[in-house]
């Protein structure tokens, strides 16, 4: 093993660390992160962070030593984003860019590759295990990855390693803020799988207007089927809206969702279609999916996101919608 370890330390140092194409292709980078400078100066991390999921994983890790600025607020579509000349003067001012990555911003993927050859920038989801990741059946893979309580909590471990890298005096902070908000959202998804497995499993099917719940589907047991595909920039077809209609009425399951931060439009659409399959559809309500809830509010922080959705669900696939 030790000789492997020699092995690997002396082919970087022939072909030196900052190779960009070592980190494009050869699936999650691993290990340094090479910024392009570090912060000892003693005053926060001054962070920019896209999705209010990023910026929540920021917020708990770094603690005091951060000053978080989120870019993308509620209801705010991630997949269509362009980022405007403030953000760009912020992002490029940041100490460090954490975002989201896998294309969840899929427009601004050239701006984060243009600024990381200045600016310390981390994507979160590039640095998960790829072979925990889901794919779509053209081999693109699923950005959605928070909706994996488990998985998402492995992105506390990887903004705490970018901390560290960037602002070391402060390493033994990260390493223990990490670890607490890991133990919580491992609570978390002990909480989510209990009640998920309380529905009926005839009623485990989740509908929503785009495909952002399938890392949830395949860690909670539940069927899940989104109208549009897993950008929102897709369009549904006619078809695929009549055979989906047709399912729902087969399996009389009682209420589809819609989204926060997507066009209702095609719910309607597919409501209509079961109307003509003989089947009454309810919205079982909106189930925040790329974007959280207003700063504020209990929806505003990653798990108190988490929790509505799985009340929403477990009450309207239980038939007891507006219990709460
Ligand atoms: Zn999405």
């Amino acid at each position: 093993m030790r000789n492997i370890w020699y092995g690997v330390f002396f082919l970087l140092a022939a072909v030196g660390c900052n190779d960009p194409a070592s980190k494009q292709h050869g699936g999650p980078a691993e290990g340094a992160f090479d910024f392009p400078r570090t912060h000892e100066d003693g005053q926060p991390v001054n962070v920019v962070a896209t999705t209010g999921m990023v910026a929540d994983l920021v917020r708990n890790v770094g603690g005091d030593r951060v000053k978080v600025t989120q870019l993308f607020g509620a209801g705010v579509d991630p997949h269509l984003y362009k980022a405007t000349s403030r953000d760009t003067g912020l992002l490029s001012k940041a100490d460090l860019i954490v975002y989201s990555g896998h294309h969840l911003e899929g427009k601004m993927t050239e701006l984060f590759e243009h600024l990381a050859r200045k600016v310390p920038t981390v994507s979160v989801t590039d640095r998960l295990p790829v072979a925990e990741l889901l794919r779509d059946e053209h081999g693109v893979v699923d950005p959605h990855v928070w909706f994996d309580v488990s998985l998402w909590s492995r992105g506390a471990d990887v903004v705490r390693d970018a901390l560290i890298e960037y602002n070391p005096s402060h390493a033994d902070a990260y390493r223990n803020r990490a670890k607490a908000f890991r133990a919580k959202l491992d609570a978390l998804d002990a909480e989510t799988t209990t009640r998920m497995k309380a529905i009926d499993e005839k009623q485990r099917v989740l509908v929503t207007s785009h495909d952002a719940f399938r890392y949830f589907g395949r860690r909670y047991g539940i069927e899940v089927k989104g109208i549009q595909g897993i950008t929102t920039e897709a369009e549904a077809s006619v078809r695929d809206l009549q055979d989906l209609a047709a399912f729902l009425a087969s399996r009389k399951i009682p209420a589809v969702f819609v989204e926060s931060s997507v066009n209702p439009r095609n719910i309607e659409a597919l409501r209509e279609g079961c109307k003509a399959n003989g089947h009454d559809v309810a919205v079982g309500g909106e189930l925040f999916s790329d974007a959280m809830g207003a700063e504020g509010t209990p929806e505003g922080t990653y798990e108190g996101m988490i929790r509505k959705n799985v009340d929403t669900i477990a009450n309207a696939l239980s038939g007891r919608k507006g219990d709460r």
